[in-house]
């Protein structure tokens, strides 16, 4: 199996406020946020290529990571996530044959969760990581409550996503309907009738998206760093 990542990084990351854009703020001394990542899906044999899709204006500082990761490429990406996703698909190296999507502020997701995820890309199918809803979770509208969903039958989604290349070349050679804005590719494919499987993710791929993610990214990484959490096994 020939797996491709493309780990979309193109957001501008406005809800989290700064200069620099999340990714590239150091966690730790020398750590950017987008390092965690590159190094766990990079240092899997399985992965043939990484692409990681970037703001136009952060293709420079992305540069830094290329000598040290040979299997990595960028990219620029586009105005919404779906269309970052599909500019890395769009530079895929043609051996790729399994496609693994990664958002890059989900630093932290344990190397464990990948290879879950590629274990169940090996019958065919689509597959997402994700974790049980522990909350009640309500559909809200005009300012009420209109109804209150099972949560047995509910779950929250992460990444990795994993597609079969032919999967996701199917959805994007019949194109989104106008104006879609999809917020994970599982969504694409699942309108498109194919069936996508979940496997069980975990609490350590918390997107950083809020100025209040970033303590709890910091004390994670510190853990990480004393041993005391492993995202490597
Ligand atoms: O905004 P959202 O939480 O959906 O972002 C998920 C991931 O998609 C982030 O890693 C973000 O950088 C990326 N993204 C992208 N291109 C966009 C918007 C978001 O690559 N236009």
């Amino acid at each position: 199996m020939g797996i491709g990542v493309i780990i979309p990084a193109g957001g501008q990351g406005t809800r989290f406020g700064g200069m620099l854009p999340k990714q590239f703020l150091e966690v730790r001394p020398g750590r950017p946020l987008l390092r965690y990542p590159l190094e766990n899906f990079h240092s899997l044999p399985e992965v043939e290529s990484i692409v990681l899709v970037l703001p136009q204006e952060w293709m420079v500082a992305g540069e830094e990571f290329l000598r040290e990761f040979p299997k990595l490429k960028l990219v620029v990406g586009g105005p919404d996530r779906w269309i970052s996703v599909r500019n890395g698909f769009d530079v895929l190296p043609s051996s790729v044959d399994s496609v693994l999507i990664h958002d890059a502020a989900r630093p932290f997701t344990p190397r464990s969760v990948i290879r879950r995820c590629i274990h169940a890309m090996l019958d065919g199918n689509a597959v997402i990581a994700a974790l049980a809803a522990s909350d009640t979770v309500k559909e809200v509208g005009g300012g009420k409550v209109s109804r209150t969903l099972d949560r047995s039958n509910l779950v929250m989604v992460q990444t990795p996503q994993g597609f079969p290349r032919s999967m996701l070349q199917a959805v994007y050679d019949k194109g989104l309907p106008d104006g879609a804005k999809p917020t994970d590719e599982a969504q694409i494919a699942e309108a498109a009738g194919f069936h996508v499987g979940w496997v069980q993710g975990s609490f350590l791929s918390r997107k950083i998206t809020e100025p209040e993610d970033w303590e709890w990214a910091e004390w994670i990484a510190k853990r990480i760093h004393s041993g005391e959490v492993k995202i490597d096994d």
